[in-house]
């Protein structure tokens, strides 16, 4: 068993829900609205107008530096481009195409004679085609992550910690489709050079770890599977390095500065489906929970299907619900509609209409140190609250701010029922508006100098 990272907590898992149930397809919805950002960098720009006929496949959004295309998810006609509602907060442009049915394939869509004679290059470049993105809801570019990685890594971690409550799709997959995870891994081994990848799990799914065991073992794949002992946020990138490795992600570094590469199941998935088939991402599974939904499910669907129909293809939501979460509890984004599209990075859709809601008014801090404790960063999340409801700014930088990545265990262990997490991206604002302006302010200086000069 891995040893743990510093921190972390450990909250209810609430995955009975839906682990032993098999993940269904979505009935094709009438229509699906896609949006032109689904990744981490520049929206892409649409390739297509109101009229057009596409297929599924089809690029539809261009990137515009570092990006990933986006692909038509249905077959039908383009019937808006134009913004959106979207579940990061306000509109985005998107593509909304009105489904025929008939499921058509673009012939875009090719697979490679021989997908193990593809050279390293080629295989990253049918990744990049395929829009893959970091699937566990980071959004990272994979082409990127991958050709970046080259030369540098030595370990290729697949992360299937799935530490965050509720949500089972990775399960799930290591269940139903574990063929896809290990024939990923083979060619992310290939990529990268190294003589084997390794797959941490959690030991909540010993059942999973078993199934993609066998699987290894018929295919005699250079594929290890490490058990996790359960802790939240063990599938943060830098906490499962270090289960895995014992090694630590220094400050503001990445993964790669300790020769390691991080990739989700799903993500692992989806390039296997590239490489063998030319697939790009159309489709995404997705955990339908909470106490508001009347039959918590695994749904695959289109991307771009409304969440609403998600809900519905679950019986509906119960009476009283009163909060929707796209992903999970711990890092997921509170939504104001059912009408946002599903993207290629959302893991779960939330509902909770029983009495969960523990935040209070005006909260004050004890001073117990708890969060302190719980940080999986070595932040002191009581002193990073006090600096950004003051905005002393100099001391929020100072004191690491921009290491915190939103995990939610501070605020999760927090008995004051601190509004910690809320509270840093507020004050991660604050920062990059006045990084900005000092930026603005020294090349203002500069350019009234060189005039002064000439
Ligand atoms: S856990 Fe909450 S109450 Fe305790 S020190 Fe941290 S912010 Fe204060
Ligand atoms: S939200 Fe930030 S400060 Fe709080 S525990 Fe997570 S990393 Fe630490």
């Amino acid at each position: 068993m891995a040893q743990a990272f510093f921190g972390g907590v450990h909250p209810n898992d609430m995955k009975a829900a839906t682990n032993e149930k098999a993940i269904e397809q979505l009935a094709p919805p009438a229509q699906v609205v896609i949006p032109m950002s689904m990744h981490f960098g520049a929206p892409c720009t649409p390739l297509v107008k109101v009229g057009d006929h596409v297929k599924v496949g089809q690029k539809i959004g261009e990137t515009r530096g570092l990006g990933a295309p986006i692909h038509a998810s249905v077959s039908g006609e383009v019937v808006a481009v134009e913004p959106r509602p979207y579940s990061m907060g306000g509109d985005m442009m998107a593509v909304v195409i009105s489904n025929d049915q008939k499921d058509e394939l673009s012939e875009e869509v090719q697979a490679p004679a021989d997908p193990n004679a593809l050279s390293v290059e080629e295989m990253i470049e049918m990744v990049k085609n395929a829009g893959i993105v970091g699937m566990g809801g980071a959004t990272f570019p994979t082409h990127v992550k991958i050709s970046g990685g080259i030369g540098k890594v030595d370990t290729v971690i697949i992360n299937g910690a799935e530490c965050e409550p509720y949500i089972t799709g990775d399960h799930r997959t290591m269940l139903e489709r574990p063929e896809q995870i290990i024939g990923g891994c083979v060619y992310l081994a290939k990529m990268f050079g190294v003589d084997k990848v390794v797959i941490g799990v959690e030991d909540n799914k010993q059942n999973g770890i078993d199934s993609l065991n066998k699987c290894i073992a018929e295919k005699h794949a250079p594929v290890v599977v490490e058990p996790l002992h359960c802790r939240y946020p063990q599938g943060g990138e830098k906490q499962i390095c270090q289960a895995i490795t014992g090694k630590q992600v220094p400050p503001g570094g990445l993964p790669a500065a300790i020769g390691c590469a991080v990739f989700n199941i799903n993500t692992t998935c989806a390039i296997f489906r590239a490489i063998t088939q030319g697939m790009p991402v159309v489709r995404k599974i997705v955990t339908v929970s909470g106490s508001g939904v009347i039959d918590p499910k695994n749904i695959e669907c289109p991307i771009g299907t409304p969440v609403s129909n998600l809900f519905d293809a679950c019986g509906g939501l119960k009476d009283g619900t009163y909060k929707l979460i796209m992903g999970g509890p711990m890092m997921g984004m509170a939504q104001y509609t059912a009408d946002v599209p599903v993207g290629k990075g959302t893991g779960a859709m939330l509902a909770f209409c029983e009495n969960e809601e523990q935040t209070i008014e005006n909260p004050q801090c004890i001073r117990c140190g708890r969060c302190v404790s719980a940080c999986p960063m070595h932040l002191e999340p009581l002193m990073l609250y006090q600096y950004t409801k003051k905005n002393m700014l100099e001391e929020l930088d100072a004191a690491h701010l921009m290491d915190c990545m939103e995990c939610g265990a501070c605020t999760y262990i927090c008995p004051a029922r601190m509004h910690l997490t809320h509270q840093f991206k507020v004050g991660k604002q604050l920062l990059k508006n006045k990084m900005a302006a000092d930026k603005a302010a020294a090349e203002a200086k500069k350019a009234a100098e060189e005039k002064k000069e000439a």
